[in-house]
């Protein structure tokens, strides 16, 4: 390693040294302070070089919804002379500062189940869900669904928008984690149900609308490997259930032995008559 070099590393990573007569002058910082009451300036809280005979000194903040912030005054000296002046004063966030969440734009803010009836939200022209849809859309449903009306829509799902929506179908409440899911028989799942309406295009072997009218997934898409306790063939298997596990109410097929009795014939008096007359 040259003089050079080692010169020209050690220059740049040295700290700026604290400037003792800029550091001293505590009470020109707080008079700097001006546009505010001095009752909401506080404790002085620390010094910092910024650079050389630059340092900034930092007070508490005590103005109602502040918490954390401290006001901030730089402050210098020309060389060989004691006078130190300010530089700048502002008011900046502590570590521990209560600070607003920072800023998005709407359409990140935006959450599923944000729009109510009524509202509109529209898609930005360059959604990379949607592609135009003269391009060739990568989905054969839609090319087919196209060439046979003879027109298309003006834009179609892209594959990007399709594996979204594909992925967040199948980890969401109607994929094969759900609780409902989980909780049914292995077998009981939609690829084999009889209410399972296979989507169209490429999406098809994957999902499906579920019709079941008792289903909590009624109308919703559900994966192939979702599954629910209302399966179609649940009943079938409940019906073909062998008949010695049933339990019995009543045996009326067995013989009871009881002992005969022979009742004596009553005698009848003549003279009591016959009501029947
Ligand atoms: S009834 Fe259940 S198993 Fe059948 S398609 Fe609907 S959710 Fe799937």
């Amino acid at each position: 390693m040259g003089d050079n070099e080692r010169v020209s590393r050690s220059s740049t990573t040295r700290a700026p040294r604290l400037d003792q007569v800029c550091a001293a002058a505590v009470e020109v910082a707080r008079a700097g302070i001006g546009e505010v009451d001095p009752a909401d300036v506080g404790e002085h809280l620390t010094v910092v070089a910024e650079g050389d005979r630059l340092v900034t000194h930092f007070f508490e903040c005590r103005l109602p919804g502040y918490q954390g912030w401290r006001w901030a005054v730089t402050v210098t000296r020309i060389p060989r002379s004691r006078s130190v002046t300010i530089c700048e004063t502002v008011l900046l966030p502590g570590p521990d500062a209560l600070l607003a969440p920072g800023w998005l734009p709407w359409h990140e803010r935006l959450q599923p189940g944000d729009l109510g009836v009524g509202d509109l939200l529209p898609t930005s022209a360059d959604d990379e869900r949607l592609v135009p849809g003269y391009l060739y859309s990568d989905d054969p449903g839609v090319e087919e669904a196209a060439w046979e009306i003879g027109l298309g829509r003006s834009r179609v799902m892209s594959r990007e928008g399709r594996m979204d929506t594909a992925q967040r179908w199948y980890d969401g409440d109607h994929g094969p984690a759900a609780p409902i899911s989980v909780a049914a028989p292995p077998a009981a799942r939609c690829g084999t149900c009889g209410f399972y309406l296979p989507l169209a295009g490429a999406l098809r072997q994957a999902f499906g609308v579920c019709g079941n009218f008792y289903a909590p997934d009624d109308g919703r898409a559900v994966s192939a490997d979702h599954g629910c306790g209302a399966h179609s063939e649940t009943l079938v298997e409940s019906a073909e259930a062998p008949v010695e596990e049933m339990p019995t109410a009543y045996d009326d097929s067995a013989v009871e032995a009881v002992e005969a009795v022979t009742v004596a014939a009553t005698a009848v008096d003549p003279a009591a008559g016959d009501d029947r007359s």
